[in-house]
């Protein structure tokens, strides 16, 4: 038996959290990486490309997707090796992210919490190293198994070679090389919570918590993310749209002699400074904005939103203004965190 299943012109109007209702010409969802290599012979064959969907929580879809789309429906979790103070944790590619994080904290395994309900899948974590709340995915993946679409094989990728970095990764740079089958994650038994960010502390005093564990600093993020981005499944949205741009320290340091209330990170370097997207794009005026059923969020001025029925197209026009207007008023290019199917960013 074929270890996969194909649909021919899906909708996935219900499969990314933008909800356009773009169409792929063929869905494949697979059941076991052993199937990838036939599975990748049949799409040559039809000579049509092939991507790979997880959640849809970081894609624009500007237009339907030709070829084949390969979503991954595995879902086991194993502990593979448990040293005690640490575990060696792998997961399948198709288990969501938020369930995998309960999966762990309810196994005394520490580290994910500040990353709680980030949407997606497993699979998807190493392709852009998501983090948040000052923690990120990178910090305790080990191995990443993938499929090369190269050598037609199974490779393990370790974690040396991921190249991690903010939003960034191996797997970013090459979109079209790797299927990720799996993650495995070296995870502690005892490590001290990361609290100082962006009000985790007040929300567990708030909740009466005097002496916080891991489940209630998970608890303490959901809360907060809850309240402050809108829920892809009420109104349309992938979350920040824009990465934080990482400028020479030189042009940071003029921009705050201007505007001293402009946030700003150490850079990736002594000489670079990374800076607020969000405040560039609500002091060019766009928080609020609406156009039609495309906008941008009440609430955060990062989150690009379909109201209803807003094309990929209208949505990407849209981001292209607010960058437009972002460069004229302060100087700074600002570039779009999810992978947008079917048209560039950049004209
Ligand atoms: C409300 C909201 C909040 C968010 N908050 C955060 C946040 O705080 N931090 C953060 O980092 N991100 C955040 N995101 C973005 C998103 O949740 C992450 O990028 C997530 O990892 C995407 O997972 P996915 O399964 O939906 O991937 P998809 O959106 O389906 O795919 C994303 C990319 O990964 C590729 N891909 C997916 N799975 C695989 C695989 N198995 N093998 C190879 N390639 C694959 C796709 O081709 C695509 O290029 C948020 C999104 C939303 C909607």
């Amino acid at each position: 038996m074929s270890g996969y299943q194909l649909g021919e012109n899906v909708s996935l109007a219900g499969r990314n959290t933008f909800r356009i209702p773009a169409r792929a010409e063929i869905l494949a969802d697979v059941k076991n990486s052993d199937a990838l290599a036939e599975l990748f012979d049949f799409a040559m064959l039809r000579s049509g490309p092939v991507m790979v969907l997880g959640e849809g929580s970081n894609i624009l879809f500007a237009a339907d997707v030709p070829g084949v789309v390969i979503c991954l429906t595995m879902s086991e979790i194993n502990i593979i090796r448990d040293e005690g103070d640490v575990a060696l944790v792998r997961a399948d590619a198709g288990v969501n992210w938020n369930d995998f994080i309960g999966w762990t904290l309810g196994r005394g395994l520490l580290g994910l919490e500040n990353m709680s309900l980030i949407p997606g899948t497993v699979g998807a974590c190493p392709i852009q190293n998501i983090g948040a709340y000052g923690v990120e995915a990178g910090e305790f993946i080990e191995t990443v198994e993938v499929f090369d679409r190269q050598s037609q094989r199974m490779k393990r990728i370790g974690k040396a070679e991921c190249e991690f970095a903010y939003r960034d990764s191996l797997f970013k740079q090459d979109l079209n090389r790797y299927v990720i089958c799996a993650v495995e994650f070296l995870l502690p038994r005892h490590r001290e919570l990361k609290l100082d960010y962006a009000g985790v502390r007040e929300e567990l005093s708030g909740m009466g918590i005097e002496n916080p564990r891991a489940v209630h600093v998970a608890e303490a993020i959901s809360r907060i993310r809850t309240r402050k981005l809108p829920n892809p499944a009420i109104l349309g949205n992938a979350g920040s749209f824009f990465k934080n741009p990482i400028i020479p320290a030189a042009q940071a340091e003029q921009l705050k002699s201007q505007y001293d209330q402009l946030p700003s990170y150490p850079g990736d370097s002594d000489d670079t400074r990374k800076i607020s997207a969000a405040w560039l794009i609500e002091n060019a005026g766009w928080k609020g904005f609406r156009d039609g059923d495309a906008g941008i969020a009440e609430q955060h001025a990062l989150v690009l939103v379909n109201y209803g029925n807003a094309t990929g197209q209208q949505l990407l026009g849209l981001a292209r203004r607010v960058a437009k207007s972002v460069y004229e008023k302060f100087g700074v290019h600002i570039e779009p965190e999810p992978r947008i199917i079917g048209a560039s960013f950049f004209e």
